[in-house]
């Protein structure tokens, strides 16, 4: 058997995002040791990208916002389909987490009262996102990153975790490979916190970071544990569309919140048209431009123009528009902040105002940005209690990204931010609780012998297909045919070619060594991007209807029957079965706070 280091800690934690992080922080004030392990360095997490804000109702701005219509918001962008227990815990809790963030040593961006400052975002009723300019991620991990550096975590970047391991039911440790050296570490802890964030890269266009290839979702489908809601892959409205080099980069939601406004190439503000507005958002937008504008001084008498309905809606009517013709010369749709004027925008939107600058030579004080929807985050993931995050399996934890249940059907900006605080620090202090009584369990050499093994197969390989081209098929299918606008005919397709790169997978064949080999690595990505994007698919063909993200063309609406389930996806040996489940019931008080919006 090849040889392998064993590193013994209370707790694991297989991710340093932010919910990683949190969930880091809160093992070791329970006294507890903990090992956290990352793709790449401490402090690039892709938090770190994050931009826009971090929702919490502060209620800083002189409206009157408090955790209910937090929750309300949150459920009405989800179409429902949310967890309400999780959204109360995430709407009351975000509120703590956001002024423990500031007692960390976070900087916001103040009002002239010196309270934290907060920006309108799409589907929130009030401006409820605090903010450090457009780089709000990179303060939020700069602070959790110190403060989990001071508490003594032991920290192992650049080390990829790839099977969970299990002592019976239980999980009790991972095997992971250290990407410097290509040596193999297997963990041992008495609880393991999975916060390995989303899964963006088996899609062509995305703002996702490359570490975004759903391992924790995969390992935890392998280990036994349920995924939820895994067609709800969200579509962000705004990526950047020109030069091809950069395209799915993201362009922030705080443009829009900022008074940015979507054109069509006829010059109209098409999300004007009554068709983009659904009914259950009638009589809260602005109708005319007038009343549009009027919003950007006066929150209090004017209602917010319809380009900050929530992503999916905005997606949707992005992609009607260039399908009907009316795209810009890209084949995108204009996006044209600079009414706002060079100071303003330079001051609130600076990363923006340079990554356009320096990437597609165009300045955004004085031109529109040309934009098209890209694949921006996951709503589905590991089903986890609301109360503890713990999975279905014994020792197993999971927060963030990867985690299913708070978003629903489509998840509002900024409520990631405070999503990965709120439920991190959840998953650590339970994953604490469960070690404190618990002993390390048996580590069975077998599994790690096996995963060892596959691992090492594309390297040992004498002939076979380059991983690369094989992630660029996937992705190229998983573009095509389970994209913004999903059909039977394409999900199918593109289930036919899924199933079809998971067997040639088994053959893939890498150059060199194991130290520093991106293509070794890719091939055990690939695994996990196959994987997901089979439950994604499946998912999709499962729910037979219009919700949120999932837009069946063929099946248009909402269906009340979908709207009382829940996907779940898990495997029985190699097979894979997805099946329904009814939505959690809703407590009688939460019941009155979605009655008040009717
Ligand atoms: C450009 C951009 C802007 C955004 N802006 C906002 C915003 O303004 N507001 C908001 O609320 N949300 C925003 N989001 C979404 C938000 O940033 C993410 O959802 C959130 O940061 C995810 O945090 P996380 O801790 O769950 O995971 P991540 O930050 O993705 O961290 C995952 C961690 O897991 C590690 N990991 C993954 N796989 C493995 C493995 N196999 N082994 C070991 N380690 C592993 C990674 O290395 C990383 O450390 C934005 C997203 C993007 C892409």
């Amino acid at each position: 058997m090849e040889p392998f280091e064993t590193v013994e800690r209370d707790v694991l934690v297989i991710g340093a995002g932010g919910a990683g992080l949190r969930a880091t922080i809160a093992v070791r004030e329970a006294g507890l040791s903990c090992a956290v392990v990352c793709k790449s360095l401490l402090g690039k997490a892709h938090t770190v990208m994050a931009e826009g804000g971090a929702a919490a109702a502060l209620g800083n701005m002189g409206e009157p916002d408090n955790w209910r219509v937090h929750f309300r918001d949150t459920m009405l962008g989800g179409a429902y389909l949310n967890n309400p227990r999780i959204v109360e815990l995430f709407a009351k809790e975000a509120i703590e987490r956001v002024l423990e963030l500031e007692q960390y040593g976070a900087v916001f961006d103040r009002t002239p009262e010196g309270l934290i400052s907060q920006r309108p975002f799409g589907g929130h009723t009030y401006r409820r996102l605090n903010h450090v300019g457009d780089r709000t991620g990179l303060e939020l991990i700069r602070t959790l990153q110190d403060k989990a550096v001071s508490l003594q975590p032991d920290v192992f970047m650049e080390f990829t975790v790839t099977r969970l391991l299990k002592d019976a039911d239980r999980v009790v440790g991972a095997l992971a490979y250290n990407r410097q050296s290509g040596g193999f570490v297997a963990f041992r802890a008495k609880a393991v916190v999975v916060a390995t964030g989303g899964w963006g890269r088996m899609y062509k266009y995305t703002s996702n970071s490359w570490e975004s290839t759903g391992d924790g979702a995969a390992m935890a489908l392998e280990a036994g544990a349920e995924l939820l809601d895994m067609e709800m892959v969200q579509f962000h409205p705004t990526g950047m569309l020109w030069p091809p080099g950069v395209r799915g980069l993201l362009v922030t939601e705080a443009v829009r919140g900022e008074g940015g406004v979507l054109r069509n190439s006829q010059g109209e503000r098409f999300m004007f048209r009554p068709e983009y507005t659904p009914e259950r958002y009638r009589g809260k937008y602005a109708e005319t431009e007038e009343e549009g504008a009027g919003w950007l001084t006066d929150k209090a008498n004017f209602r917010r123009p319809p380009e900050l309905l929530p992503r999916d809606e905005v997606s949707r009517a992005i992609y009607k528009e260039v399908r009907a013709g009316r795209g810009s010369e890209h084949g995108g749709i204009y996006l044209d902040v600079s009414h706002r004027g060079a100071d303003y925008i330079r001051r609130s939107l600076p990363s923006m105002y340079e990554q356009f600058h320096a990437l597609g030579d165009i300045d955004i004080t004085r031109q529109p940005m040309e934009i098209y929807p890209t694949i921006h985050y996951t709503m589905g993931g590991i089903r986890v209690d609301p109360d503890t995050c713990s999975t279905t399996l014994p020792g197993l934890y999971a927060a963030g990204e990867c985690a299913g249940g708070l978003h629903g059907a489509n998840r509002l900006g900024g409520n990631s931010l405070t999503d990965i605080l709120v439920f991190g620090r959840r998953a650590g202090e339970a994953a604490a609780i469960y070690a404190s009584s618990a002993m390390q369990g048996a580590l069975d050499e077998g599994p790690v012998s096996a995963e060892m093994d596959l691992l090492l197969r594309p390297l040992s390989a004498t002939s076979g297909e380059n991983p690369f081209h094989l992630a660029a098929e996937l992705q190229e299918a998983m573009q095509q045919g389970a994209m913004i606008e999903r059909t039977e005919a394409g999900l199918t397709a593109c289930l036919e070619k899924v199933l079809q790169l998971r067997e040639r997978v088994e053959h893939v064949q890498v150059e060199g060594s194991r130290a520093y080999n991106p293509g070794w690595n890719a091939a055990r990505d690939l695994r996990f991007t196959l994987r997901i994007s089979e439950v994604i698919v499946r998912c999709a063909l499962a729910r037979k209807e219009s919700r949120g993200a999932q837009w069946r063309s063929d099946y248009p609406g909402f269906d009340p029957e979908w709207g009382r389930k829940n996907l779940v996806a898990r495997l029985e040996g190699d097979t894979l079965h997805v099946e329904t489940r009814p939505l959690p019931s809703m407590s009688p008080e939460l019941q009155s706070i979605m009655e008040e919006a009717r």
